[in-house]
Parts: C-alpha cells; structure tokens; sequence
C-alpha cells in the first residue's frame, strides 16, 4: 500500500492515525530474517514490506537504523536522492511513537502489547513505583529519582527472541555500532541487543548537535566493520541517533539535506564494492514542531504539582502522559485536564483507551502501567513532557506515525 493510501486506512480524527497491524514496524524483524534466507513473513506483510517484490536474498545486510526520521521528511527528498531504492515503503511506528517502545517492537518483532514498554517512563508493578527506563531509575518524588538496582540483571521487556538472536540460528553474525545513547540504559538494553556484537559504544553528547560529525562516525566506523568482514552471513547494525538534534532543531532544511546527501553518498560508496551488501534504511518514529501555548502549559504544571490530586509522579512519552491520579480523584482529574487541554488533545480514562486500537485491538498486558487517565496530543499546541524542545514525539500525527523502510 502507498503512502497515501496508507495514511488515508490509518486515518482516525484530526492529528490521529492509528497503527496498521501489517505495515508496522513490529512486522520488520521477521521481513529482515526473510531477507537473509530465513522463513517468509505471512503473504500480506510480504505484499506490504516489498510491493514490487523480492528476486534475491542478501548476503550480508547493512542496517542504518536512524532515530526520528519521518516519513514525510524522506518524501521530501526522494526526488532528489543520488541512490535510488529498490523497495520504498512507509510503515507506521508503534504507539506510543517514542524509542524504547519502538526499538523494542522492531528488534523483537513484537507489538507494545507483548513486550509492555509503554515509553520511557512508566509505573512499574515491581518497584510499585514510576520508573525511568533512560536513566535506569526509580522516581521517589516527582524530581527526585533512584537508581534502579542491578539494572542489567533487570531485563525489560519481553522474552521473545531478538533479530539478532534469530539471525544466529541462520548462522548470520550480527554487528551492533555506534551509539550508546539508547544502550545506556541498561536494564532495556539486556534484552535489545541480545545476540549482537557491540562494536562501539561511544557517548558524545556535542556530536548529537552536529549532525556532520555523528555522520562521519557512524559511517566511518561502518566501512571499517564491512571492511574487515570477508564472507556472507553478516549483518551491521548501525545505529544513528538523530533524536536530539530533532528535538533540539526540529530537523532543520540544510540539516536535512546533509542527511540525504551523505547518506546517498554512503550508499554509492558501498554499491560499488566487490562485497555484495544489501543496504536497508528504517527509522522508528517521526516528530512533530511544537507549537508551545505558555498558558495552557503553565496551567497545566500548576496542576501536575497538586499533590492531593495524584498518588504518583506523571508516565508516559513527550506526547502521551499516562496519569496516576488518587483513586478518590480519577473523575476530578479527568475533568480538569479536558478543561485545560480543549483542542489540543484527547483526554481518556483507561478503559477508553483499551477499546480503541491504539494498540492494534489487541488486549493490554500490565495495564497498570497506563494510569488510569491518559492524554494523547493531537495538536503540536499540547504541553508535552519536552514543551521546551522544537520538536517532540510520542502521540500518533502523521509526522509522528509514519516511518520509511527503504532497501538499496
Ligand atoms: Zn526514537
């Protein structure tokens, strides 16, 4: 299904697409073991993944795996792309559209449903506490956090096997580069990169603000890995974290640019060696130009401050907040945050949310985790965990929902 197709099936209501249950990124780990000789993918996600179908498996894979790249921000350059792709196809992310959830589905191939990460914040039934996956932490108070306890012993999200861990029972070796920033958290990690190789590991918070040396240092250190691999059966993974500079700029014209032109630059390079690698670029989630009312977010703070309104500091992923109010309060809070929030979002109790398919019509596990109120954006105008940043994600817009899969 086209993009616009696509958009117009997952079509909800003003600023909300929900996800589809077979052009998902959920759908992309078992379309990967395909590639690499692997099982077939059901008929439909087969037609979806590769519409102009599929005349080779690879020999060896390279993933850019990026971080916040929409799209429509793809849309916007494939005219002008130097490398053109085989298979071009829009997928939609996971809700909630944020890392930990996403990354989660696609390495694991599973929906939010299976592996219960419902973004990087959330209450967590074992500590009875909310919890912050990014920082491997437990919050005591609204600001005041603690580490979590043995985070790497403390493994998150679900047993399923990851691509990585299927591509060994190929007998593929897989390569895990370059970013630390999502493997930092390890308690989350344990699981997403199980069955990989990590090559690198670096953390340099100023090359996240310049997208000419976090390119040069993903893509270097990728050539040398393909350099030094000498057979078939291999994939790399390349991870290249775009997300903060998009909060921080909100993906600037010229940034983008770059970003095609090198990574078309990349792609030539690579094409032109003797080694035969398949190249596929996939993203998790998009993001969204906020457009901050002051009012409405200082109203809304006043509120969340309360302490005789919640039991709990607030869960959820920039655009989506799951809300652990009193248990004498649920109604209260409800009908305070409709009231601040108007237009700008849906405020919901739980129980709405399960008989929605934001979660693909599938049943809730650990549901607790949500809050019993949760508010979903859909106008860059709600005041989002990161009201500050130029750009935010987490809720279900079009920016935020629809991601490329492209194979070179
Ligand atoms: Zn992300």
């Amino acid at each position: 299904m086209n993009y616009e197709s696509l958009k117009a099936k997952c079509y909800a209501s003003p600023g909300i697409f929900y996800p589809d249950n077979t052009q998902n990124i959920a759908n992309i780990k078992q379309t990967l073991v395909y590639l690499a000789g692997g099982d077939y993918p059901e008929l439909s996600v087969r037609e979806s993944f590769f519409p102009q179908g599929v005349n080779n498996r690879a020999q060896n894979i390279i993933v850019l795996a990026i971080d916040s790249v929409s799209y429509k921000i793809f849309h916007a350059f494939h005219n002008k792309l130097t490398a053109v792709p085989s298979v071009t196809t829009a997928l939609t992310s996971t809700f909630p559209s944020t890392s930990v959830v996403s990354w989660s589905s696609i390495i694991q191939g599973v929906a939010p449903t299976e592996h219960a990460i419902y973004g990087p914040v959330f209450y967590h039934e074992e500590f009875n506490r909310v919890i912050t996956i990014l920082r491997d932490a437990i919050y005591v108070t609204n600001w005041d956090k603690v580490p979590i306890p043995n985070p790497c012993q403390y493994s998150l999200g679900s047993p399923t096997p990851t691509l990585f861990e299927e591509l060994a029972t190929l007998g593929w070796t897989s390569y895990f580069l370059c970013d630390r920033g999502l493997a930092g958290a390890k308690s989350w990690a344990y699981r997403y990169l199980a069955g990989a190789k990590v090559v690198a590991n670096f953390f340099d918070i100023q090359c996240y603000f310049d997208i000419k040396r976090l390119l040069a240092k993903c893509l270097d250190l990728t050539e040398q890995v393909i350099g030094q691999i000498n057979n078939s059966g291999n994939l790399v993974w390349t991870f290249i974290n775009l997300d903060p500079l998009v909060h921080e700029t909100g993906f600037t014209q010229s940034d983008q640019e770059y970003f095609w032109s090198t990574i078309s630059l990349f792609i030539n390079r690579i094409s032109s060696h003797s080694k035969p690698f398949t190249i596929v670029l996939l993203s998790d989630h998009g993001q969204i130009t906020q457009e901050v009312d002051r009012e409405c977010v200082s109203k809304f703070n006043e509120l969340v401050d309360n302490p005789n309104l919640f039991r709990l500091p607030f869960g959820g992923a920039g655009r989506v907040r799951w809300v652990y109010p009193k248990s004498n309060k649920v109604d209260t809070v409800y009908k305070l945050f409709t009231s601040i929030i108007g237009e700008y979002g849906k405020v919901m109790y739980r129980a709405d949310l399960e008989n929605s398919v934001f979660f693909l019509n599938l049943p809730i596990p650990k549901k607790t985790r949500l809050g019993e109120v949760v508010m979903i954006a859909t106008s860059p105008r709600f005041p989002s965990f990161g009201h500050t940043l130029r750009a935010e994600h987490g809720s279900a817009s079009e920016d935020e929902m629809f991601v490329p899969f492209l194979v070179f």
